[in-house]
């Protein structure tokens, strides 16, 4: 059984061919998604996708590229969602210094603060986005997070000795599709640096397409590719890797199967 522990299901890429992917997930070894909220209107578009789907779990946040329109008002409408029993985490939330137009980075880092301190106060895990802002997001975590909240690093591209910091202070780490491209070194020391009990796997879909899908729209099902890819760089088989890291996902996200 497979889990892809972060993907947007519920992106307008997948408008016209959800039903069908729903279908094909169905009877595939892919039994849980999480959908993740980047701002209010996809939280809730991943609230009630998981309302719709069995196989789909919610996570429920504001991703850094997106904190530029935050206000308390709307962040207490987006934590609200936690409510819901098949909402089971804070996400995506972060610090993203690659795109120049992104809000600036004092206020990224306001909200990222905020958003850990809700979230401890609810007691939700988090899943949390990290692009060219390693030392910040590591900083941050480590005063707020690291060691009080479950923390799940998405898309892990950082150092393999980065990611052991992480790990040494309970955080958990996810790989998606990019660990299949050519120049995944670090990411390939990453998953050799790393226990197998501390390793997630994602999609990111319809984003990061992994190879040999490279190029075309991603989805939910290709994150068979990464535990393949895993199981070839830690020489073991597919099954050990699908099996833990279905575990994982349940157990990071709180569902008794
Ligand atoms: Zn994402």
């Amino acid at each position: 059984m497979l889990f892809d522990s972060h993907c947007h299901f519920t992106d307008e890429g997948f408008d016209d061919c959800r039903e069908e992917l729903a279908e094909k997930i169905r009877s595939s070894e892919l039994k849980f998604i999480a959908d993740i909220g980047t701002d209010l209107e996809t939280s809730r578009k991943a609230v009630a996708a998981a309302e719709k789907y069995e196989f789909c779990y919610a996570v429920v946040g504001w991703h850094p590229s997106e904190v530029g329109r935050l206000t308390d008002d709307l962040l207490a409408q987006t934590l609200e969602l936690y409510k819901h029993p098949k909402v089971v985490a804070v996400g995506e939330i972060g610090l993203d210094y690659h795109w120049e137009d992104n809000p600036h980075r004092g206020l990224q880092q306001q909200w990222l603060r905020e958003l850990l301190l809700q979230a401890a106060r609810l007691g939700a895990p988090v899943c949390v986005h990290t692009r060219d802002a390693d030392g910040d997001t590591f900083d941050i975590l480590k005063e707020l997070a690291l060691g009080k909240t479950k923390v799940l690093m998405h898309c892990y591209s950082g150092s393999a000795e980065l990611a052991r910091q992480y790990v040494k202070l309970g955080a958990k780490i996810s790989i998606a599709g990019p660990v299949t491209y050519k120049n995944a070194r670090k990411t390939v020391e990453t998953i050799q640096a790393v226990d197998l009990s501390d390793l997630l796997i994602e999609t990111d879909s319809p984003y990061l397409a992994p190879v040999p899908l490279r190029g075309k729209q991603n989805t939910p099902l290709n994150v068979e590719y990464v535990a393949r890819k895993i199981a070839e760089i830690k020489g073991i088989s597919y099954e050990e890797v699908a099996e833990a890291t279905f575990r994982n996902a349940c157990e990071f996200y709180g569902i008794n199967i």
